[in-house]
């Protein structure tokens, strides 16, 4: 008998922490539960530390704190509250860690998990987004292993098997183009949360849906891929395919391109990370090709779609723009979504505030806080000057 694995997720509650839960739960006694964490719902994460018999529940919203506690009297689960209660939970040293808290505010658990050199498997994009370099350092230094969760990194990881890196040509990272792919601006402008949020494909959180129709989701995710997979930006292609069959591909300099192919179903590319190196058996639906019949794909449209140019500027330009950049989307994002302001402003507010700054390049974690702080603020009032 194999000694069970133990497992930390943050972001329990959310879309991918469900589908990471639901695949440790098909075979509870290969894992252990030491942490799951959440932000602002006490009794959902309750119910999850119960049923999966976690050491310890976190949730991030201190205010919450006595309900998590109430929740799990009796429970032999142990409560803990705020950002320095996750960042312990990051440093109980599991071996296998899920980083899916949803944006920046993920970042300071995700580091301290890579910190503890041990496997890390990121779906926190916009923590690898704003502080890429550094994380990547972290990961180095403390020798973790760095699995990516994102469908179409977890594809490229996959495809980076059959090659060496210095044969690498080309990265394409496929995008289904959301929900919106074939409208005009100007049937964009009138487009509802309610809209935005019904993807295609996949079923996910809010802010990502929100992302994927801007088509920012895909702009972050280019910027993700230069951290995973240093091979230069401009040798990173975006191509939309809107069948989302394709997850990814790496073309080597042979101009053999290797592709990675599964149902739109998040569980795939979480099951690879949690079995890696070995394969394990997914409830994912299988690739039925024969009756999806074809697969399209057309090139991006920058015009209908700025913020594909706006994240792939902010990656060229390094330092902290990438951090502003998707700061200032969550802020949008948040707004658009509160209908405070319209589709069409998500972009042009991360536009605005991308162009007014001029910070340095972060040497450190708090520099990344700190540019994430301004471009909050200067999104912040970009919004309540924005009518929706
Ligand atoms: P979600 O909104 O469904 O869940 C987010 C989780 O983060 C929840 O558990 C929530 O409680 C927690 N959280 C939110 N704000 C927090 C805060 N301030 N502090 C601590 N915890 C907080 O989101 P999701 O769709 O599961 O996405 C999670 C991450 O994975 C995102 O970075 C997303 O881009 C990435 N991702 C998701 C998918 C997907 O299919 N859902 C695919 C690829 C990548
Ligand atoms: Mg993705």
């Amino acid at each position: 008998m194999t000694q069970p694995r133990s497992i930390t997720i943050f972001g329990a509650t959310g879309s991918v922490g469900a589908s990471t839960l639901d695949l440790i739960g098909r075979e509870p006694h290969l894992y252990e539960i030491a942490a799951l964490t959440a932000n602002s719902d006490p009794l959902k994460l309750a119910e999850l530390a119960v049923r999966h018999r976690a050491r310890l529940a976190v949730i991030a919203d201190e205010s919450r704190y006595a309900e998590l506690r109430d929740a799990l009297a009796g429970s032999g689960v142990e409560a803990a509250a705020g950002p320095a209660a996750l960042v312990d939970a990051a440093r109980m040293g599991a071996d296998w860690t899920m980083a899916a808290i949803v944006g920046c505010a993920g970042l300071e658990p995700t580091l301290a998990a890579l910190e503890g050199g041990r496997t890390v498997a990121l779906a926190n994009k916009e923590s690898l987004v704003s502080a890429g370099e550094l994380m990547m350092q972290a990961a180095r230094a403390s020798g973790a292993t760095l699995l990516p969760v994102d469908s179409e990194h977890n594809a490229i990881f996959q495809c980076l098997a059959g090659g060496r890196m210095e044969e690498v040509r080309r990265i394409v990272l496929t995008a289904s183009g959301g929900p919106f792919r074939t409208m005009s601006r100007a049937e964009m402008a009138q487009v509802t949360p309610e809209q935005a949020v019904r993807h295609p494909n996949w079923s996910m959180g809010a802010k990502i849906s929100i992302d994927s129709a801007t088509m920012m989701n895909k702009g972050l995710e280019l910027i993700e891929a230069g951290h995973l997979f240093p091979i230069g930006l401009d040798r990173i292609g975006i191509l939309v395919h809107p069948q989302s069959v394709i997850h990814s591909m790496v073309e080597y300099r042979d101009h053999s391109t290797l592709a990675q192919l599964g149902s739109p179903d998040m569980r795939i590319p979480i099951a690879h990370a949690l079995a890696w190196p070995r394969r394990m058996h997914s409830p994912a639906t299988p690739l039925d090709l024969a009756r999806i019949g074809r697969l399209d794909f057309e090139s991006p449209d920058e015009d209908r779609f700025p913020a594909l140019r706006l994240a792939r500027q902010a990656g060229e330009a390094g330092g902290a723009c990438p951090a502003v950049l998707n700061a200032a989307n969550e802020v949008a994002v948040a707004a658009f979504l509160e209908r405070r302001i319209g589709f069409l402003d998500i972009s042009a507010i991360v536009e605005r505030v991308l162009s007014g700054y001029s910070g340095k390049k972060p040497a450190m974690i708090a520099d990344v806080l700190e540019a994430d702080r301004q471009a909050r603020e200067a999104a912040r009032q970009l919004t309540e000057s924005v009518k929706a």
